[in-house]
């Protein structure tokens, strides 16, 4: 069976005929696997959605109770049979819960690994290596120029920071669902066991993550502090949230943001960012083909990001690829920050 035959781009997303099913739809469809709970992938107005209890719960987080008609938890390494496809969810190292999505029909075997990483994190399961004939990659950080280094050696830049400037608040801008409470386990990784502080639009994620049974130490909303009690102090906050007027409620502000586009110079200047942290839940250049190669795909479909660096990438190795032609993907900055302000609003903070 030819792999078009088995996935193929369509109005709505990536579409399995065989298996009558969407990955990642960005239109409501009748049954949709959703790979992680990040706004541009997990949407909300589908008939049945099937996804990672975490996802399904970060979905129903965002949404509201009545986010799909109806829910359907899929273990890690679970078989499901979906008409003449199987379906099976494997670790994708990018947010708590999230999957790459291996649908098999005959001998036939393709993995749409949504977003991911193979950098370690403690606040997910580690990218799990999936044998296939085509691999769907994404492409956010697509050229060579993008190497994240290790997170540990930024999120000591940032405890370096705070010594030095005990008056001054520091404010780290961090994707709410994921990045915030990786930026969290690492400083506790490192020794930090100051409260640390959330901006609302944090807060029902993190305890989500707590509640999951990752340790993030002692966690306070910002909401409510005297300006000077501030002072010396880490919060974690929407990036959004970082160049608005709700920072006057801080000593003299250290701004840093925790981004893999902050190795953009140029970018963290725009930006108005004092500090940039490299950190970031994508592959970079050296992830992204390293796990191109190891998966063993004869065949690679690149999505989402800078998709011809990494397709003329994979024809030098002698791989065939193709850009996938897929849309509203890869906009996590807007989508992210759109939901951040909603749960902002919900949270009581709508002067953030
Ligand atoms: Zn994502």
């Amino acid at each position: 069976m030819r792999p078009q035959d088995i996935l193929m781009p369509g109005p709505a997303g990536l579409a399995c005929k065989a298996g009558g099913f969407h990955i990642d739809p960005v239109r409501p469809v009748e049954r949709a696997l959703i790979t992680h709970g990040h706004s541009d992938h997990a949407r909300p107005g589908h008939g049945a959605v099937l996804a990672t209890r975490e996802t399904l719960d970060m979905m129903r987080l965002r949404y509201g109770e009545n986010f799909a008609g109806s829910t359907q938890v899929v273990a890690y390494g679970e078989e499901i049979r979906l008409g003449d496809v199987t379906a099976t969810f494997h670790p994708a190292g990018h947010v708590l819960g999230s999957a790459q999505i291996a649908v098999t029909c005959k001998d036939t075997r393709i993995v749409a690994s949504g977003d991911y990483k193979d950098a370690r994190d403690p606040t997910c399961a580690p990218f799990e290596l999936v044998p296939c004939d085509v691999f769907i990659t994404e492409a956010t950080f697509g050229l060579p120029v993008f190497r994240h280094g290790d997170a540990a050696d930024e999120v000591k830049k940032l405890l370096t920071s705070v010594r030095l400037f005990p008056e001054r608040a520091h404010l780290v801008g961090a994707y709410s669902l994921g990045k915030a409470q990786r930026v969290i386990a690492l400083l506790r990784e490192a020794g930090y066991d100051a409260p640390i502080y959330l901006h609302g639009a944090m807060e029902a994620i993190t305890y989500y993550y707590r509640e999951r049974g990752i340790p993030l130490g002692e966690l306070k909303p910002v909401r409510g502090m005297k300006k000077a009690d501030l002072a010396g102090t880490i919060t974690l906050a929407p990036p959004s949230a970082t160049s608005d007027v709700w920072t006057r409620r801080f000593p003299d502000p250290v701004t840093a943001f925790a981004s893999g586009w902050m190795r953009v110079r140029a970018r963290a200047r725009q930006g108005g960012v004092e500090l940039p942290l490299v950190i970031s839940d994508h592959a970079d250049w050296d992830g992204l083909t390293a796990t191109i190669a190891a998966t063993g795909a004869g065949e690679i479909w690149v999505t989402h990001g800078q998709e011809d660096a990494l397709v003329h990438w994979c024809k030098t190795k002698g791989l065939a690829a193709r850009p996938l032609d897929l849309v509203g993907y890869g906009d996590e900055d807007e989508g992210e920050a759109a939901a951040s302000a909603d749960e902002a609003q919900r949270a009581g903070e709508a002067d953030a």
